[in-house]
């Protein structure tokens, strides 16, 4: 093998090491792209940010003395600390169409898991 030829190699290789470099940064903010796109679109994660914000805690406020410090499902009262937002139409199903307030009814941790995801008429 001449010197020229290796030289070569040498240079072909270390352009390789820059593509594969290149390719791994691409595939890496790819990822971090698609991650921000998920838990934009996950409506469990958009319904938690939504419950953290100041619209939200504004909304179980008002919505608890809506109901009069009761359950919407069993009528009992409800310690406001207690009250869980249930989702009448389920996220599983509607998914972000189901995150909004009217589709909202504060429950008993209880009564919201024994109803889950069945559609109950709270009217
Ligand atoms: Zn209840």
């Amino acid at each position: 093998m001449s010197t020229g030829s290796a030289d070569n190699l040498a240079r072909l290789y270390s352009e390789l090491l820059v593509l594969l470099a290149q390719e791994e940064e691409i595939r890496k903010s790819t990822e971090e792209k698609l991650a921000r796109a998920k838990s934009v679109i996950d409506p469990r994660k958009e319904f938690n940010k939504w419950l953290q914000s100041n619209a939200g805690k504004t909304w179980k406020q008002k919505q608890f003395q809506y109901q009069e410090g009761k359950c919407a499902a069993c009528g009992e009262s409800l310690r406001s600390a207690d009250a869980v937002v249930h989702h009448v139409l389920p996220l599983k199903d509607f998914g972000s169409a189901a995150n909004k307030p009217e589709n909202f009814r504060l429950l008993h941790p209880g009564c919201n898991l024994e109803i889950g995801t069945k559609i109950v008429d709270f009217s």
